[in-house]
């Protein structure tokens, strides 16, 4: 490890964050260990990964907001003496959090409103996958060869995994479930199908999300009595994570749960809406399947997703069929083991 140590400010979303590992595998390969600064929420995601030291939280809307947050959390990073920092998130308060820590050596994209502050600037490629945009970051640099290109992880543990198998146990639920992640923070990217999906499916469905998913998950609870289970805000984000990997796919939106099971390898059914994969935020594997109203102009609309369709008729998600989702769910966890969903028998 050359020099000091090796700060990481990702301060973005959950998904975000997931998205950010092969970035912190590389870092990690080059200099050691890197020091990762992230939201409360998304700390346990990061938390166990090999490639990072500490992972240090920014409440950056609770307990560290405002000037003085970010002045006492700068504070606490100077100590640290950090030779490095690297900033995927482009907002100034990631940029003015690097400066406050002393890193010498500051990189970010140069295309982030806050690139004067930083000392190397990295193009942002326009196009491919996010996590291939986020690994430029650390490439190009002189003696600095990208090196070989890490897997999106998140390090379950032993305990992650007892958890979900013991959640998994309890409600009787064994190998071959379907789960299915209905929420999202943004409305329109909400597919309105997941009960009569639930509904069609024969065999067992476990609902994941957080707390805030609660209410949707029971929806879709309700439309498979004795069938489906919801673990939406029962779960840490880890053991949410471990109780993925066990699914035979995952059906999910445009959302944080779609790079979890990124992360543990577990068949996608990614259903997108006011948004497409063309952002860099798709699904990765191999077997994995977007359903989506591919001949419909107004798609996309933003880039997140409007909270409300601005046309008034949401489409985009409306017109998505249960079959076709649920054809897809077949597709990616295996006929055979799936031919028991109702739909089209
Ligand atoms: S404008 Fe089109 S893409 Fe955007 S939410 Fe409405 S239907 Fe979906």
């Amino acid at each position: 490890m050359a020099g000091g140590p090796t700060l990481v400010i990702q301060t973005a979303f959950l998904g975000d964050v997931v998205l950010t590992t092969p970035l912190l595998a590389v870092l990690a390969e080059r200099h050691g260990p890197v020091d990762v600064v992230t939201t409360p929420a998304a700390a346990p995601l990061i938390e166990t990964h090999p490639a990072v030291g500490a992972v240090i939280r920014y409440d950056k809307r609770g307990g560290d907001r405002g000037l003085r947050g970010l002045w006492r959390l700068g504070a606490r990073l100077r100590a640290r003496r950090y030779s490095r920092a690297y900033l995927p998130h482009r907002s100034w308060r990631s940029a003015a959090l690097a400066l406050l820590a002393g890193a010498p050596e500051r990189t970010g994209f140069a295309d982030s409103p806050a690139a004067v502050t930083y000392t190397r600037r990295m193009p942002r490629p326009t196009a491919g996958h996010e996590v291939e945009r986020l690994l430029a970051l650390a490439g190009g640099g002189p003696g600095e060869p990208l090196l070989g290109a890490a897997p999106v992880h998140i390090a379950l543990t032993a305990d992650d995994r007892a958890a979900a198998d013991a959640w998994l146990r309890a409600r009787g639920v064994g190998p071959g479930f379907v789960a299915l992640a209905p929420g999202s923070i943004w409305g329109t990217k909400r597919w309105p199908g997941y009960a009569a999906l639930a509904a069609a499916l024969d065999g067992p469905v476990v609902v994941v999300g957080g707390r805030e998913d609660a209410p949707l998950a029971e929806a879709v609870v309700a439309a498979a009595p004795g069938r489906a289970y919801s673990a939406a805000g029962t779960l840490g984000l880890r053991a949410s994570a471990a109780l993925i990997a066990r699914a035979a796919a995952l059906v999910t939106n445009d959302s944080a749960p779609l790079h979890l099971a990124t992360a543990v390898g577990t068949p996608i059914v990614a259903v997108f809406g006011p948004t497409v994969p063309a952002f860099g935020f798709g699904p990765r594997g191999a077997r994995d399947l977007v359903v989506e109203h591919a001949s419909l102009a107004c798609r996309p609309c933003s880039a997140h997703g409007p909270q409300v369709c601005p046309l008034g008729h949401h489409r985009c998600m409306g017109e998505l069929s249960v079959e076709s989702v649920a054809a897809a769910v077949a597709a990616v966890s295996g006929v055979e083991a799936h031919r028991a969903i109702r739909t089209g028998r």
